[in-house]
């Protein structure tokens, strides 16, 4: 990786630190979901800096892929369990990185993925294998008396591409892929108090361009010329301003212009636990771009 590369997925680490953190602290009981989502998201934009993906902002049994939807009049109450999960780019270099905030009486379970990523980033080195970050987490997670969430994962990151191998499991596997000086990856322990497996809602609010085929409706081409400078990263519902969205937005993922990314949740009464960073492996370790410095 060249210095100018490095320099510009450090930035994007360092922005992303930063302005989750102070986000996470606007997370109380009676805040609005939709002024703490757009409010960080603005912040980014201040910066000079653009969105991965929509902030996620997702709760209890949620693990991820929610966000604020259009009027979303939702506020924080007690005993919510909340996980913000934020992507930075600069010219597509990505930082992606989540962190939960508890409203209840979770700390254990906060602890169980917070020390899980801890475990598995001091796995990281060349030669070391996909699993065995894996293995790290599992560990960490089942010791404390959770499940990690078995079909959710890490992943590597490449310009404008958010999910690319590595796939870094957050249960122990046999293999996996051989890290090497130079990947940037996201490691993203999940625990649970639920089953370890998440299924789809039928909440919809996530969604990213994957095909350039012509559409034929004036709505549509509106839509794909909104999202257009988005690379193929996702976009929310809500940063879209058209009539008729419940209509249109679905239409396109039919026609396999969109993918979409409906909420992911464990069972109902569950709590789901995330904490996430973004890393460099080095010769001997690994760098961490979203550490807060
Ligand atoms: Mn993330
Ligand atoms: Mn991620």
């Amino acid at each position: 990786m060249n210095d100018d590369i490095f320099e510009k997925y450090h930035d994007a680490g360092v922005l992303a630190a930063k302005i989750l953190s102070r986000g996470a602290q606007g997370i109380r009981i009676g805040a609005s979901y939709l002024d703490l989502v757009e409010s960080i998201e603005l912040q980014v934009q201040e910066e000079g800096a653009a969105l991965a993906f929509p902030l996620n902002l997702s709760l209890n049994e949620d693990a991820a892929h929610d966000t604020a939807s259009p009027g979303d009049e939702r506020v924080f109450v007690k005993g919510d369990v909340a996980k913000l999960d934020l992507g930075v780019q600069i010219e597509g270099y990505i930082a992606d990185t989540a962190t939960t905030i508890d409203l209840g009486n979770n700390s254990l379970l906060l602890d169980a993925s917070e020390r899980a990523l801890g475990s598995a980033i001091k796995t990281v080195r060349p030669g070391a294998s996909a699993g065995d970050l894996g293995a790290a987490i599992q560990q960490e997670i089942e010791s404390r008396g959770y499940r990690p969430i078995s079909n959710l994962t890490g992943h590597g990151l490449v310009r404008y591409i958010l999910h690319h191998p590595p796939t870094i499991p957050n249960v122990g596997i046999n293999g996996g892929v051989i890290l090497e000086e130079g990947m940037v990856f996201a490691i993203e322990p999940f625990a649970t108090t639920g089953s370890g497996h998440v299924g789809e809602k039928t909440r919809k609010e996530i969604y990213s361009q994957v095909s350039q085929k012509p559409v034929r409706t004036p709505v549509a081409r509106t839509i794909l010329n909104t999202v257009k400078n988005r690379h193929g990263l996702p976009f929310a519902r809500r940063w879209l301003s058209e009539k008729k969205l419940d209509i249109v937005l679905p239409g396109l993922v039919r026609s396999q212009v969109l993918h979409v990314y409906p909420v992911l949740s464990d069972i109902p009464g569950s709590l789901v636990s995330q904490h996430e960073h973004t890393v460099i492996v080095t010769s001997d370790g690994c760098f961490v771009t979203t550490r807060s410095r």
